[in-house]
């Protein structure tokens, strides 16, 4: 692709240490990751995925190797700075959904906004948008626990891109969903990943997902096939 990668792994190292062991979990990793594309991340348990999506939701760093953001190494960058850049960039979705039980379903859309110091017109502007786009606006003054399934990773979503993220992560996020509600959901991810130009990075072992995305990066015992 002649465009340039929004997140770039170049032979990229990580091991764990357990005990007297060392598990290497990625061993030698190129990847890129264009903008609004949606990349499958398939292997079987213990290949590397959470590991892989770990680095490029800037939640570790590597052994050895570089992961570049936006054109930056983030090895030059300390952790204010990628405290910053993983706030202002990335959008994380959780296969247990993750939202605030005591929170309804836009305070939950709108908290990245609060914390990010968005103002507060702006905020519930941007939230409306989100949540209609999502197909629940009917419910933002629901709890989640009001919600089915497939509604609360559809806040999920939502909750994701309110930032305008470049990058949104996902482990697993169909794995609590039945199989329709799970293509709604997929479905979804691709649909608003592509309007709003966010690469999503989805790990999972669903064929739903491999189907709908637009790239697929297999692993083996931490190498690419
Ligand atoms: P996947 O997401 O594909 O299941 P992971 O990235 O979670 O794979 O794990 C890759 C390898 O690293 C596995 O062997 C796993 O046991 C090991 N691993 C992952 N996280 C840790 C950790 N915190 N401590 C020790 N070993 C780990």
């Amino acid at each position: 692709m002649s465009q340039n990668a929004i997140i770039e792994l170049r032979a990229v190292h990580k091991s764990y240490r357990l005990g007297a062991h060392l598990v290497q979990a990625l061993q030698g990793v190129d990847l890129q990751v264009y903008p609004g594309e949606l990349l499958a991340l398939t292997g079987p348990s213990g290949s590397g995925k959470s590991t892989i999506l770990n680095l490029c939701g800037l939640i570790d760093r590597a052994d050895q190797g570089e992961v570049m953001i936006n054109g930056k190494n983030i090895a030059d960058m300390n952790d204010q700075q990628l405290t910053l850049q993983r706030r202002d960039t990335i959008g994380f979705i959780f296969q247990s959904f993750n939202l605030v039980p005591v929170m309804t379903v836009a305070e939950n859309v709108d908290y990245p906004l609060f914390l990010k110091g968005v103002s507060r017109s702006e905020r519930q502007a941007r939230v409306a948008a989100q949540l209609k786009a999502v197909g629940l606006d009917e419910h933002a003054h629901h709890l989640p626990d009001a919600l089915s399934g497939g509604q609360r990773q559809r806040v999920a979503i939502a909750r994701a891109l309110i930032k305008r993220p470049s990058i949104v992560i996902a482990d697993e996020p169909t794995a609590s969903l039945d199989s329709h509600t799970a293509d709604q959901v997929l479905d979804l991810m691709r649909e608003r990943g592509h309007a709003e130009g966010a690469a999503f990075i989805i790990a999972s072992h669903d064929d739903r997902l491999t189907r709908r995305a637009d790239r697929i990066v297999s692993l083996l015992d931490g190498k690419l096939q």
